[in-house]
């Protein structure tokens, strides 16, 4: 059997029947254990970087900039232009990350394609391609709105089951 035969895993049903108090505690460890897989392309990751430096620390929420590549990752935050060139190697790269997994938006471009939305060659949004989480407007946006789209990342998933999660991406 090739290895690309094995069953996909999934956490199952019965995670549904978890307690509370045990879904909360779980939700808690992984909304304050991110760690971003940063996908710059254009103006916007300069933001990011900002972000993720000392004067406005992301670390702070839990959030680690910079993961070795898409296997290690929570989080996806596509900040730039997306180009119907790039758009192929960005989904690649997402289905490279393990489940769950979750999607930041940062920036005009990311979100719609920004001012280059009529662009022969500019993907209209992320969204196209991939599931977004949150979106975060701006042209650049600063980076306070970026530590304000993980705060509303993090509130989605203290909310969630986990078992819904496997099955919206299996969908
Ligand atoms: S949204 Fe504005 S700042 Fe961000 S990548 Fe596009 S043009 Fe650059």
């Amino acid at each position: 059997m090739a290895a690309t035969d094995l069953p996909t895993p999934t956490v199952g049903p019965v995670s549904r029947l978890a307690p509370k108090p045990m879904r909360f505690v779980l939700n808690w460890g992984r909304r304050y254990s991110l760690w971003v897989f940063n996908f710059g392309l254009a103006c916007c990751a300069i933001e990011f970087i900002a972000a993720s430096a000392s004067r406005h620390d992301f670390i702070r929420f839990g959030v680690i900039p910079f993961a070795n590549g898409p296997r290690q990752a929570d989080l996806m935050i596509v900040s730039g232009t997306v180009t119907d060139k790039m758009a192929p190697a960005v989904k690649r790269l997402y289905e490279q990350m393990p489940d769950p997994k979750y999607v930041i938006s940062f920036g005009a471009c990311s979100n719609s394609g920004g001012p280059y939305w009529d662009s022969y060659c500019v993907t209209n949004g992320v969204d196209q391609i991939i599931p977004v989480d949150v979106y975060v407007p701006g042209c650049p946006p600063r980076p306070e709105a970026l530590l304000y789209g993980i705060t509303k990342l993090q509130e989605k998933i203290a909310a969630e089951h986990l078992g819904d999660r496997y099955r919206s991406e299996q969908a």
